[in-house]
């Protein structure tokens, strides 16, 4: 769902004036000679479908183009609900909905009324009324218009990822996160920000044999314990859960980052817990490591750890074999042999 094409919904006032002076319009456009009565009858008639026909077609709009919402994938509906709620905002689209059947249920009762009318006064009195009654449905929709408005404003600068195979990056501030999405994507990697926080997202991409692979680096959100984190913190991890396929844990031993080796080992542990996909240790900054101090740590870590580094571009083609390779499980556990 793109949802910088979320649509404005118009307010009750700017409701009422345009659809109000299109009647007016399309009324006058009326033409043959006529007798008077008729003329009066059809020319009502015209306003009074005509507003309801505006109505109906920008409400529908608005509901149209906010259909997706309803089948977002988890990640997106997790974000979603954290910085709107989905159901706040079903909740005012009923409402327009609402208005909608109400609108139309008083232009068929009101086009009944003048058709069974022999008298200009109550041809005249119907549409009027119409109006009235209109602008009471209007009004009532008032606040969930709003609503919706600066619902759908927040939406319009929520990042736009991709759905394919997707690669976070995490790991304590300063290890080389951002420089490893740079330098395993092949462009610029995009920057974009969450609307909840003053957090950014960075999005890279690569390709292999016409797969295309997404990494994210979301600095900010996973490189502290989960333990120091506040509730948008965590609901916004919560939804990289569902982004991931994989995950890749940098680690920095040169002392330079200036996190000691414990807590990053500690928060590696913590989102290896977290996370339900495979998270892949990596010693970033090799360039600045001798040999003894990566084989210590690797016995520390005790599973496979890659090592690279994200300035001379070392051993990133075997993080990428083993992203391709984690590819290839997931497309075969998602092919269904039944
Ligand atoms: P982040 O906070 O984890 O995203 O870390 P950055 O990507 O901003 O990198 C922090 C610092 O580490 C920067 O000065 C980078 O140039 C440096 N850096 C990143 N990767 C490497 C590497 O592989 N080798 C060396 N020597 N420095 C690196």
């Amino acid at each position: 769902m793109d949802f910088r094409k979320l649509p404005s919904v118009l307010l009750p006032d700017e409701l009422v004036e345009i659809s109000f002076s299109r009647a007016k319009k399309e009324s006058r456009a009326l033409s043959g000679r006529i007798p008077r009565q008729l003329r009066v009858k059809r020319s009502e008639t015209v306003k009074v479908k005509s507003v309801s026909s505006f109505i109906r077609k920008h409400f529908g709009k608005v509901v149209d183009r906010t259909s997706g919402l309803k089948t977002l994938d988890p990640f997106y509906h997790e974000l979603v609900d954290l910085v709107v709620g989905v159901e706040n905002i079903e909740k005012s689209l009923e409402k327009l909905t609402w208005a909608v059947e109400t609108v139309v249920k008083l232009e068929k009762r009101t086009v009944k009324r003048i058709k069974r009318s022999r008298s200009n006064e109550v041809i005249y009195k119907a549409r009027r009324e119409f109006y009235g009654k209109v602008v009471s449905v209007l009004n009532k929709s008032e606040r969930d218009i709003e609503s919706l408005n600066l619902m759908f404003k927040k939406l319009r600068r929520l990042p736009s990822v991709e759905s394919c195979f997707t690669v976070v990056v995490a790991g304590m501030p300063n290890v080389g996160k951002s420089t490893f999405v740079g330098c395993i994507s092949s462009a610029k990697p995009r920057v974009e920000s969450y609307p909840f926080t003053t957090q950014k997202i960075l999005l890279g991409y690569f390709e292999r044999e016409r797969i295309r692979y997404q990494v994210v680096d979301t600095p900010g959100l996973l490189d502290r314990p989960l333990d120091r984190r506040n509730k948008v913190e965590k609901q916004a991890i919560l939804a990289l859960r569902h982004l991931a396929d994989v995950v890749l844990y940098l680690f920095d031993l040169s002392g330079i980052c200036g996190y000691p080796i414990d807590e990053q080992l500690k928060l590696y542990r913590e989102l290896t817990d977290m996370f339900n996909v495979p998270v892949v240790p990596i010693i970033n900054k090799s360039d600045l490591l001798k040999e003894a101090e990566i084989e210590h740590f690797s016995a520390l870590v005790g599973d496979d750890v890659f090592l690279c580094s994200s300035l001379d571009e070392h051993g990133i083609e075997e993080i990428v074999k083993r992203i391709t390779e984690e590819s290839a499980k997931k497309e075969l556990d998602e092919f269904d042999f039944s």
